[in-house]
């Protein structure tokens, strides 16, 4: 009845957004650029005329505080001005080469001292940085199988879209799965040496918390153990900190002391630009990088890998955006959202939680926080999903899809904090009466 009525006014209030999809229907494919773009509540998405900072505006006039920050391409707030003026100023420069740029050493550097890994490559997106750290770890190891948690995401890569049961989620990737990847839950250590002990993994690939089922925290000592064991069995760990750079400058990897074997980071760390980077151990250097050049340095990266443009927006953003004091206000904020919403809940006695993890904040409709991805997916409540993010676009916010995350980025006052504060207690109301 409510999503009904919500979704009635939806669709009432964005003529253009449903004009622009009908017709996007003749020649996109299910009428828009990237089928992720289909995953929002509506039945039609809303088609953007811009964005800027913590707002974005529709065809429709109608203007969005923008708390999905692009599900985190935008954690900065869009189009950060530094980024923004290197872009521009890089653009009538030249924009591809296939040759190096100064700014590249620049970035490397910087990568070094902040992350803590020797050396570093430059990629389009976090798929491809993650593929290409997998091929690395296959070849330093000779190896061919790579453990991942269940309900874990790291990009389109078929090796990586299977679940617990051995089931192959989204579509049907080549692969034969036996032959690629091994699956566990998340914070289950004896699963996690039952796997290893094998010796025939290449890789582990995580993220130092998991987000894509949902905030799930690791328990405590598992990151010790995790280190520990991959260590003990000639397993590489690879650190996927694309979503979980939301918990500092330096990621949850310097956080909380990670040693990853390779790293990989993409989506914000140029600003939104396309552009993502990875990171090799010194160590894993020097086993990798073995025999002549062309056994191990072809197929690492794309022609367009690491051009001009994309190199200098990662350095005006790693510069003068990814900086310690923009995280201090987004984690503030982050925890003043987070406390709101949690006093709410319990005021209202609902059996929810909120999660905060850096400046991510999420809501999920169940008691207690999951501790593994399992038992996130089965806590999905899909329909009271659907309505809140209904709810919420109707009064002017975007949650992101997926889940009920919200980001704060250096761009979010207080104010916007509060906005979504009092949707959220009319949302509630509705919901209790
Ligand atoms: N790693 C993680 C942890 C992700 O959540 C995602 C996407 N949500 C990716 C990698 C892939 O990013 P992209 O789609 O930008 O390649």
């Amino acid at each position: 009845m409510l999503t009904e009525r919500e979704e009635s006014c939806y669709v009432a209030e964005r003529p253009k957004s449903q004009a622009l999809f009908e017709r996007a229907k003749a020649s996109l494919l299910e009428g828009v650029p990237m089928s992720w773009m289909l995953r929002w509540a509506g039945p039609f998405p809303v088609f953007v005329k811009e964005a800027n900072g913590t707002y974005l505006t529709d065809v429709d006039g109608h203007r969005y505080l923008d708390l999905c920050l692009g599900d985190t391409g935008a954690m900065f707030g869009h189009s950060p001005t530094a980024t923004a003026e290197a872009i521009a100023d890089q653009v009538h420069r030249g924009i591809t080469s296939m040759l190096p740029t100064e700014d590249s050493i620049w970035v490397g550097e910087d990568l070094a001292r902040r992350f803590g890994l020797s050396y570093w490559q430059i990629y389009m997106t976090a798929t491809n940085a993650n593929k290409f750290a997998l091929r690395v770890a296959r070849q330093t190891t000779k190896r061919n199988l790579i453990l991942v948690y269940d309900g874990c995401y790291h990009g389109s890569l078929d090796e990586t879209l299977v679940n617990y049961r051995r089931e192959r989620i989204m579509g049907q990737p080549p692969p034969d799965l036996e032959l690629t990847t091994r699956v566990i839950q998340f914070n289950d250590l004896d699963a996690l040496e039952a796997a290893l002990s094998s010796r025939d993994i290449a890789c582990v690939i995580c993220e130092p918390a998991m987000t894509d089922v949902g905030i799930i925290y690791p328990v405590p000592g598992y990151h010790e153990a995790l280190r520990e064991m991959t260590r003990r069995f000639g397993t590489l760990l690879i650190i996927d900190e694309t979503h979980t750079i939301c918990g500092g400058p330096g990621g949850l990897t310097r956080a909380w002391s990670l040693e990853p074997d390779i790293f990989t980071l993409g989506k914000p760390v140029a600003g939104g630009f396309p552009a993502a980077v990875m990171g090799l151990s010194r160590e894993v250097t020097q086993k990798f990088m073995v025999g002549p050049p062309r056994q191990w340095d072809m197929g690492l990266g794309g022609t367009l890998s690491g051009n001009a443009l994309a190199v200098a927006a990662l350095r005006a953003t790693l510069e003068h955006v990814i900086t310690k004091s923009a995280y201090d206000c987004m984690t503030r904020l982050a925890e003043r959202l987070t406390d709101g919403i949690d006093g709410m809940i319990k005021a209202a006695d609902l059996p929810w939680h909120v999660l905060c993890l850096g400046c991510r904040v999420e809501y999920r409709f169940c008691p207690t926080p999951p501790r593994n991805g399992e038992e996130a997916i089965a806590a999905y409540d899909t329909e009271l999903d659907r309505l809140v993010h209904l709810f919420f676009l109707n009064r002017s916010i975007l949650l992101t899809p997926f889940h009920d995350m919200m980001l704060v980025s250096p761009e979010t006052t207080a104010e916007d904090v509060d906005f979504h504060n009092r949707v959220f207690s009319e949302f509630v109301n509705e919901l209790v009466g």
